[in-house]
């Protein structure tokens, strides 16, 4: 990234002009469901005993640049790491062994692991499976000399979260870079980011491209309903989808933009919210006596006679251990997963996303990239590999070089240690890692992995209006996020699979205080961005 860029951006406005900015987003949020419902850090119980407050979700009130090419570079990957994801999920021979560690220390995975092999020793009644998936990025540029290359974060197999919000943020900045005119912003000062400046060195966009995060994320929830076909259920009932959400979610606005998409689209397909404490009063399988082919009935609250086959459970909750504080919590789980509806995820997919799975794929001996991706050509698969950051191992033992760089003050300031969990704050970070290993025993190291610091720009510049209409400005850090979906049929101890749909698109951008080591916007840290393309003449 030239330092000019940065030098300039986001451009310097004054009072006036930043309370306009700030008013036009605090309206623009509510008024287009840009929101979610406040955390009572931020809105007591007090002041909203009825839970009626929503407000702004966390934004920033201008796009962040975004190299052209590392964003084409995202995007070309994506269908290659769905296929990827996809073909780990069907061979469950090869994620037992990387399981098999795992499951003596993680309480978490060994009760998922068992839950499938119950499954299996029953058996599955569908063959289906969702994958709704993001793939998260930084830029590395680990000097200033040195151009933006791609690293990836995580791939995300479970919940993958903010693409309804995401597509607003991008539709937000945009009416400001163009409002009333491409050429003459009333929000954004000049500047050659907006093509409202002339520059030397840089050929920009001028506003966020179209994001399509909802279209594809929905379109993979409708053709997975109708992929489901004939009724398992006689007489047949109708059949719906069922998004899977935490009791008390804050973020439902973010889930609400698919179900609404899938209503005004596809009216015929009904989509119903279900919290996890409900699954099991609200939802049952007939016994196998009566009924083999185990459909999963969902009958509504509001009225015991509208009864429904559900085709779909699209999971937006059970991702993290704190939601299986009761025996029930894991019967539902349980429940699910032998049902005959298809699974976004099933737990073969949820285990996939595993922080490990991620490790282990960085290794090149043996390079298992070729063996899950076998008609991928070698260019892709370089390009892939150039996509991950260096990981390592902490299961082999005192004298591997996982732990021995963990243990090393120095080498460890370098590094993040990773445990196998989803949605933020989980990770240790530089001189606590050894602290942290120090307090436990050496048996429980394998339950983690090492991972490299990405090294971002450091000269990025943002602004961010907070939930709490707080405007907080500085150096940040962006977190780039692809979305993919795959259906793919194929049955459990076969690697045989049958993609029947894999697709690309939409994104998220991020951005967080540069001091901030975590990156969730459901946990705090983060606001939601939108990008600007931009290249760099050289
Ligand atoms: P989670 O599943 O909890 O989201 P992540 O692997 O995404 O776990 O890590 C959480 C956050 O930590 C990320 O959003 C990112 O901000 C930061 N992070 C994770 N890995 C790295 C890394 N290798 N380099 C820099 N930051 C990282
Ligand atoms: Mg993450």
């Amino acid at each position: 990234m030239g330092i000019s860029l940065w030098d300039s951006y986001p451009p310097k406005v004054s009072d006036d002009q930043l309370q306009y900015l700030a008013q036009t987003v605090k309206d623009w949020t509510i008024f287009n469901g840009l929101t979610v419902r406040p955390n009572p850090s931020i809105v007591s119980e007090e002041s909203n005993p009825n839970h009626v407050l929503a407000t702004n979700a966390p934004v920033t009130l201008y796009p962040s640049p975004f190299p052209k090419q590392c964003f084409e570079q995202a995007e070309d990957l994506q269908k290659v790491y769905n296929e990827l994801y996809a073909a780990i999920a069907t061979d469950e021979e090869w994620l037992g062994e990387v399981m098999k560690e795992l499951v003596e220390v993680d309480d978490f995975l060994a009760n998922l692991w068992k839950i499938h092999l119950q499954v299996k020793e029953e058996g599955y009644v569908q063959d289906l499976s969702l994958g709704m998936f993001r793939s998260d990025y930084m830029l590395h540029v680990p000097d200033d000399s040195s151009s933006p290359s791609l690293k990836q974060v995580e791939f995300n197999t479970i919940s993958s979260s903010f693409g309804g919000l995401a597509v607003r943020v991008g539709d937000l900045h945009r009416e400001l870079a163009t409002y009333p005119d491409p050429t003459h912003s009333i929000s954004y000062p000049p500047h050659p980011l907006f093509n409202t400046a002339t520059s030397a060195s840089i050929t920009s966009g001028g506003y966020p491209p179209t994001n399509e995060a909802v279209d594809t994320l929905a379109s993979a929830l409708i053709t997975a309903h109708q992929s489901y076909r004939d009724s398992r259920t006689s007489p047949p009932l109708p059949q719906c989808i069922l998004f899977l959400v935490q009791d008390n979610e804050r973020n439902l606005f973010d889930q609400m933009a698919l179900s609404q998409h899938i209503r005004t689209t596809n009216r015929e397909i009904p989509t119903f919210r279900i919290p996890t404490s409900k699954i099991l009063s609200q939802t049952s399988i007939p016994a196998s006596s009566e009924n083999p082919s185990r459909p999963l009935i969902y009958t509504h609250p509001a009225n015991p006679n509208a009864r429904y086959e559900v085709t779909v459970v699209y999971f937006r909750a059970l991702y993290a251990p704190t939601e299986y504080d009761t025996p029930a919590a894991w019967a539902a789980r349980h429940h699910l997963e032998r049902s005959a509806a298809i699974k976004c995820p099933s737990i073969l997919l949820h285990l996939s996303g595993s922080k490990k799975v991620q490790q282990v794929l960085t290794s090149t001996d043996p390079s298992h990239l070729e063996r899950f991706l076998p008609k991928t050509s070698k260019e892709t698969l370089d390009s892939l590999r150039a996509s991950f950051a260096p990981q390592y191992s902490m299961s082999e033992g005192p004298d591997s070089e996982g732990v021995r760089i963990a243990l090393d003050p120095d080498l460890a300031q370098k590094h993040v240690l990773k445990p196998q969990r989803e949605g933020g704050g989980n990770n240790i970070y530089r001189s606590n890692i050894p602290t942290f290993l120090k307090g436990i025993s050496e048996k429980e190291y394998k339950q983690y992995i090492l991972m490299e610091l990405i090294q971002p720009p450091s000269k990025a510049r943002n602004v961010a209006l907070r939930s709490d209409g707080q405007i907080v400005s500085g150096d940040v850090i962006s977190e780039l996020g692809i979305f993919g979906t795959c259906l793919w049929r194929s049955k459990v101890g076969s690697q045989e699979k049958n993609i029947l749909q894999n697709r690309m698109g939409g994104y998220l951008l991020r951005t967080k205080a540069r001091d901030s080591d975590e990156g969730g916007v459901a946990a705090g840290f983060s606001s939601l961005d939108s990008l600007i393309l931009y290249e760099e003449a050289v």
